[in-house]
């Protein structure tokens, strides 16, 4: 493995392909970056001849992934880098995702009163407050971001049992839900097999996992290349396809149910715009009269973009099976 292929201010590792334990790799992009915190360092995603999993390669050490990390997500709300969750997840369109996601589980299985979901990743709850409100259910979270626990459990939503940590820590009991979901979450996992086995160690006999994720296989990861939103490297560690998520759940001991790509309209507008921000710097918190002309320009044709292209492929991308986003489904063994 060459590893001057990547570099970046923090410890590497080039572990075994994650999936099947391969060694050989092709690398399928480079020079890949975070754009979205503009935190330094240049990343390269490689592809197992094995068995197709693309995986970050080489990647941040458990350290290094720390560095990329801080501030990123909630800062305990005090981070002005932090990307704020609770103003697009309490938002329409927040709201309508947390929708979007419930109907797609009820696609398979009805949730009710005698239903406990846990959501792996959970934030600060928002999708618990969704869940709970619609279908009755007991609901837990649990985060590996302290700030973002502490901000769930300060918000007063869903009677919902927090714990910041791991899922593989086991600090849960055993077959103790009905449902685990992972949203925007698994593709961070430094293993993600061991994370869903974990998974199936609180899930009740015949449970259900239900994990979203960026689609490797999407017209916009094609069209964008290093410039694709979704990517968000190097905290996505793991760039699942559809048959690579398949065969992560069965490896876990899984059986997929259920599939779909989703309708997701954002991927274009923030690809563009995190590239313009590339050209013109990030916001400024007083900006100039000049530059706040230029922010309403682009603001206008990024509303133009948003409204006469991505809305109308967005519909065809998720009819095709070639949107930016997926959702599987899959049961836990009967016994
Ligand atoms: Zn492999």
């Amino acid at each position: 493995m060459d590893l001057a292929s990547s570099a970046a201010p923090v410890p590497l590792e080039a572990p075994p392909c994650l999936l099947c334990s391969g060694v050989d790799f092709d690398v399928v992009l480079e020079g890949v970056r975070d754009l979205v915190w503009r935190k330094p360092g240049s990343f390269q995603l490689a592809r197992c001849r094995a068995c197709g999993l693309v995986m970050t390669r080489p990647r941040p050490t458990a350290e290094g992934l720390g560095f990329y990390y801080a501030g990123a997500y909630s800062a305990g709300g005090e981070g002005t880098d932090a990307v704020d969750m609770a103003g697009f997840y309490t938002g329409f369109f927040g709201r309508l995702l947390n929708r979007y996601r419930l109907v797609t589980i009820e696609k398979v299985q009805k949730l009710g009163a005698s239903d406990h979901l846990l959501d792996v990743g959970c934030s600060q709850g928002f999708f618990l407050d969704t869940a709970h409100a619609a279908a009755s259910c007991q609901v837990s979270g649990i985060d590996l971001d302290e700030g973002s626990i502490r901000l769930a459990r300060a918000r007063g939503g869903a009677p919902a049992a927090y714990t910041a940590g791991r899922l593989i820590d086991d600090a849960l009991p055993a077959q103790s839900v009905s449902v685990v979901t992972f949203f925007e979450c698994l593709e961070h996992d430094p293993d993600p097999v061991r994370t869903l086995a974990a998974a199936r160690r609180v899930l009740k006999p015949g449970g259900l996992v239900v994990v979203e994720v960026p689609n490797w296989r999407s017209l916009w990861r094609a069209a964008l290349g290093r410039w694709w939103m979704p990517l968000l490297c190097p905290q996505h560690l793991v760039h699942f396809s559809p048959d690579t998520l398949k065969a992560t759940l069965r490896a876990a001991g899984f059986e997929p149910v259920h599939h779909q790509t989703m309708l997701f309209p954002i991927e274009l507008v923030t690809s563009v715009a995190l590239w313009l921000g590339t050209l013109i710097g990030p916001k400024a918190h007083k900006p100039s009269p000049g530059r706040r002309l230029v922010e309403l320009i682009v603001g206008l044709h990024l509303h133009l973009l948003f409204w006469s292209v991505e809305v109308p492929v967005a519909f065809w991308t998720r009819v095709f099976g070639v949107a930016g986003h997926q959702t599987i489904i899959g049961r836990a063994p009967a016994t």
